[in-house]
């Protein structure tokens, strides 16, 4: 089995698995309880808290654990619904996972109005777009870091400058970019940002959102005083211990990775380019490391992604997240991939553990199944 659907999920981190282990079944005291047994849990809850805050530049207290990334969307940009009234227009683009887009369509029933930005052929929202759609009665951005399906990595920055100028406050969807490529929200401006463990070698069903201190967002859920009152719910200590331990070792092996991934892709494509494939390569320059999504001409991306698993590779088309969905992405949809390479479009997302060897497998597989 060659596995190459690293943006899908990610296979649990075996030191995350071994820091997770003592929670499960030793250390299972409840950390909101008063006595000693529940002291270990509470601990590994603030060190937790700690070395994530660390890896993204924020402080521990401005970390909240959450079920993942859909939650965390969801929690930010459906915040807008308890905003003062009459500020209360969400921008976002037409790029964004269902998690943001499928939040913005539920606020649409609410009579939130929604703006959704075009983006450039490379995936990219234009600071300029954002900046005429920005009216007064805007109350938030939603602007992802990194495109799930075509690596795409947006000018944060520069787009966050440009809401706070407006007085609307700033989300960003990084679950595909933390644990991937350095985030340092301080630097960004950003006012939330959504994470998944699952994304960056830890345990499915985690995650967290990051709140900049002074935003007082609404509670996602009413009940205990978990996560400072705002998230009410017992902690999944053994997830949170083990997406700590995840990303922290993620982040510590961030160049080295890069550089490993780039030079798959590098590899890969040199592979597809030598057998004179007819394909164009998506997203921007600045791109996730080890991810290709790529639109052959005249083929059609489903038949490719069955073929190769009978060959024992699992890939994507369109988006990982919506597999029963076999149209064409609303992604390459936006970037105006042309009509007849379209249908032809695979995502290959190289992780930790692909091998040279493994991406040339998978270069020849596909090779000889559009050629043979
Ligand atoms: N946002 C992006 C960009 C994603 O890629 C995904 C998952 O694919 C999500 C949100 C949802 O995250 P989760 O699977 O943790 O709910």
């Amino acid at each position: 089995m060659i596995y190459a659907d690293n943006a899908a999920t990610t296979k649990l981190d075996t030191d995350a698995l071994e820091a997770m282990k003592p929670y499960l079944i030793e250390e299972y005291g409840n950390a909101s309880q008063p006595y000693f047994f529940a002291k270990p849990a509470k601990k590994a809850l603030a060190a937790a808290r700690e070395s994530i805050a660390e890896c993204i530049g924020a402080d521990p207290e401005e970390i909240y654990f959450t079920s993942g990334g859909t939650e965390s969307d969801n929690w930010a940009v459906k915040s807008v619904l308890f905003f003062s009234s009459g500020t209360r227009r969400v921008v976002t683009s037409q790029l964004e996972h269902h998690a943001v887009l499928n939040a913005c369509h539920s606020l649409e029933k609410l009579r939130v109005p929604v703006d959704y930005l075009p983006v450039d052929n490379n995936g990219i929202v234009g600071i300029s777009d954002l900046e005429a759609s920005l009216h007064e009665d805007a109350a938030l951005v939603s602007i992802m870091l990194a495109n799930n399906e075509i690596g795409t990595i947006e000018p944060i920055q520069e787009l966050c400058n440009i809401a706070h100028n407006r007085g609307a406050l700033f989300h960003t969807d990084a679950v595909q970019a933390v644990g991937h490529i350095p985030i340092d929200v301080r630097a960004l401006g950003v006012d939330m940002l959504a994470a998944s463990a699952h994304k960056f070698n830890g345990m499915k069903g985690s995650g967290f959102l990051y709140i900049r201190r002074g935003v007082d967002l609404h509670p996602f859920s009413d009940g205990g005083s978990q996560e400072y009152g705002k998230r009410a719910g017992t902690e999944n200590i053994a997830a949170i211990v083990a997406m700590a331990a995840a990303l922290k070792k993620n982040c510590e092996r961030m160049e080295e990775s890069t550089r490993k991934l780039h030079s798959l892709e590098a590899l890969f494509l040199d592979k597809l380019s030598g057998a004179k494939l007819d394909y164009i390569r998506n997203g921007s320059n600045t791109h996730l490391p080890g991810n290709i999504n790529i639109s052959i001409k005249g083929a059609d991306g489903e038949m490719l992604l069955h073929r190769l698993d009978l060959k024992g590779i699992c890939i994507s088309t369109g988006s990982a997240c919506d597999t029963v969905n076999t149209q064409v992405s609303h992604v390459i949809k936006a970037i105006h991939v042309p009509e007849e390479y379209a249908k032809g479009t695979i995502r290959i997302t190289f992780g930790a553990d692909n091998t040279e060897k493994e991406a040339i497998v998978i270069a020849n597989a596909l090779i000889d199944i559009l050629k043979g």
